[in-house]
């Protein structure tokens, strides 16, 4: 029996964990549960899985719950806990995978702003400690199993993308997009963060760095494409040319299973099979850069490195939470972020305050710009 911690559990990743949790209750225990601020969700939770330990970050009703704002970090190095899923969304995930990756832990990520921000520190917390860090995020999912049917390392990775909501229209339009037309996604049902992040690109940009990170390939190597039917979820490239790739019905729960049972697999009755018939043609397009700058601008910064990619990220989080405010238009998210990237200096991420640092002066100078 392996113990797990979910934090975030309230969020879409963190529902879907539990999906898959509830399905395999002979091999893993819920030990930890956090919830953001949705008090009455999380209490249902706790209700059925009977955690040891149960936090919620703020909200109307933290009295009932065990803590508030170190709640993550305390789930996340829990002795029980042998895993940790982070279902955290943006910055305020970093703390969790640290101290998790310190303790020892498995982390499962979903929590892909960790990796962006702090990329080197995070993969040094998991030398330091012992811990180990599997991708929850499909296209990396895609990737680590394709690795696992291979014995040589990877040439090149490309990484699809849906292309979103506004794949096909016209950027005057989609600058004045609505704030329901960026959360229609065509293929996944996901939080409002990453929902927008995947109409602007900014999230291809992110799991470009995501991915730098966990698979240790330069930037020239990592490539994204369009594909509209979200099956085939990232494609390895060897030295021979071989191309190796993973496929499935979009859907979050079989990555997040195989973030804990990696590198075995367990069945499961609850993921839908795969049919090549069902899922139709499969087509690829390449990415229209000039009409989504987030992305350039995003895997740019991850070329720049040290502070830059968490420059990139607090850019991104405060002006999507400004466009979910009705306060900016859709076109202005790029914008935003291209102005505050531009007064940035990068300095060296060599500590976990000099990310905290740029994440703040990030945030004012995004707000200052938005007014
Ligand atoms: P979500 O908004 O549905 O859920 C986010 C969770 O984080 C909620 O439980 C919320 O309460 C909690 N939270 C938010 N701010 C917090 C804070 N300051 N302190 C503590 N808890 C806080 O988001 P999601 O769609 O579940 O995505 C979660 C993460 O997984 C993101 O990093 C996202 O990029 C990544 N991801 C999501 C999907 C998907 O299909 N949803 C796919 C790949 C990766
Ligand atoms: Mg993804």
């Amino acid at each position: 029996m392996r113990g797990v911690a979910v934090l975030g559990s309230t969020g879409s990743i963190g529902v879907s964990a539990l999906n898959v949790l509830r399905r395999h209750a002979d091999r893993f225990r819920v030990v930890a549960l956090t919830g953001g601020s949705n008090a009455e969700l999380l209490r249902t939770q706790a209700d059925e899985f009977r955690p040891d330990f149960v936090g919620l970050a703020s909200g109307t009703r933290p009295e009932e719950f065990a803590c508030g704002a170190d709640c993550l970090v305390r789930a996340a190095t829990h002795p029980e806990a042998d895993i940790v899923l982070n279902a955290v969304v943006g910055f305020a995930g970093l703390d969790a995978t640290l101290a998790a990756l310190r303790a020892g832990k498995r982390v499962a990520l979903a929590n892909k702003e960790s990796l962006v921000t702090a990329g080197e520190l995070v993969l040094q917390a998991a030398r330091d400690g012992g811990g180990e860090l599997v991708p929850v995020d499909s296209e990396h999912s895609a990737v680590l199993q394709c690795l696992a049917a291979a014995t040589e390392s990877p040439h090149r990775l490309v990484l699809t993308a849906s292309g979103g909501p506004f794949r096909e229209w016209p950027a005057a339009e989609i600058a004045a997009a609505t704030v329901a037309e960026a959360l229609n996604h065509p293929t996944w049902q996901m939080g409002s963060k990453i929902t927008v992040d995947s109409a602007t690109l900014a999230n291809k940009a992110l799991e470009v760095i995501e991915a730098h990170h966990l698979f240790g390939l330069p930037y020239e190597h990592i490539a994204a494409v369009v594909h509209p039917q979200s099956i085939i979820h990232a494609f390895v490239e060897f030295a021979d040319g071989s191309v190796l790739a993973q496929l499935g019905f979009p859907s979050m729960e079989l990555p997040i299973l195989y973030a804990l049972t990696h590198p075995e697999r367990l069945p499961d009755g609850g993921v839908r099979r795969f049919d090549p018939v069902a899922a139709g043609n499969l087509t690829f397009e390449p990415l229209r850069e000039e009409v989504f700058p987030a992305f350039g601008l995003g895997v740019a910064s991850g070329r720049a490195g040290g502070t830059a990619p968490a420059v990139f990220n607090a850019g991104n989080e405060t002006a999507v939470a400004a466009f979910l405010a009705g306060r900016i238009p859709f076109g202005r998210i790029p914008a935003v972020i291209g102005a505050v990237l531009e007064q940035h200096q990068p300095v060296p991420a060599a500590s976990v305050d000099a990310v905290r640092d740029a994440d703040a002066w990030a945030r004012r100078r995004a707000e200052e710009l938005i007014g």
